[in-house]
């Protein structure tokens, strides 16, 4: 699937919508991927699980990570198609832990899949539980990279699609008084 294949889809699916939207960042957006609807059509997800497993391939991963709850699915579908484990990272008591019996062994190398990659935030927080379980990351992965964040691993994404984000102070939406809608999945 190409980049261009995957915004075409996004689009179909109408997982492209246009607003004004409080992000999982936290920064304000007039755009929203509304992600899941990717997901629930294996059909679709199959093929993006894929064609993300296939650029992270090189960098020859063990485990794939990523963050509950909206990371789960993506993990699973590149977990699979690259035929590794796939560990979840989740909030105890408000820190990123790895729960359910989920294990790194030392020197794992470990590929973070994200599904839309906007500030890292979220990535990071996955990426200090694999570092300290004594696992490598060889490399983050992202279904879509909206923002252009400083990472210090190499970064693949099947689209790479640059919008508009604002912190609420500066957001032009805000001042023209539109009214916030709130359609994220994850809360910190
Ligand atoms: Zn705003």
């Amino acid at each position: 699937m190409t980049s261009a294949e995957l915004l075409a889809e996004l689009e179909r699916r109408q997982a492209m919508l246009t607003g004004h939207f409080l992000l999982s960042s936290g920064l304000h957006s007039d755009r929203f991927i509304q992600k899941f609807r990717i997901f629930e059509d294996p059909k679709f997800a199959d093929p993006v699980g894929a064609a993300l497993a296939d650029l992270l391939r090189p960098y020859k991963p063990e485990v794939v990570l990523s963050a509950a709850v909206g990371g789960i699915l993506p993990g699973y579908i590149v977990a699979r198609a690259l035929g590794v484990r796939d560990l979840f990272v989740e909030k105890q008591g408000g820190a990123p832990t790895l729960r359910r019996g989920f294990t790194l062994k030392p020197g794992e190398r470990a590929v973070v899949v994200e599904d839309v990659l906007t500030t890292g935030r979220s990535t990071m927080e996955v990426v200090d539980v694999a570092l300290g379980a004594g696992a490598q990351v060889a490399a983050i992965g992202a279904i879509v990279k909206r923002g252009n964040p400083t990472l210090p691993f190499p970064v693949l994404a099947l689209l790479d699609l640059p919008l508009a984000d604002y912190p609420p102070e500066a957001c032009p939406l805000c001042k023209e008084g539109i009214p916030l809608q709130d359609p994220g999945s994850r809360r910190a």
